[in-house]
């Protein structure tokens, strides 16, 4: 799932708590940024 985070108060908001509303349920800011999941970059070391 993805998650979004908020660039005014930096909460992180699940985009189902979004819904359709692109704004922060917190303070709604509406300039969300998407928060990548925690995903390991996998680097072929020579
Ligand atoms: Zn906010």
């Amino acid at each position: 799932m993805a998650e979004y985070k908020c660039l005014n108060c930096g909460k992180v908001i699940p985009s189902s708590e979004l819904n359709l509303k692109a704004k922060c349920p917190h303070c709604s800011n509406k300039i969300l940024v998407k928060v990548r999941p925690k995903v390991v970059k996998k680097v072929i070391a020579r």
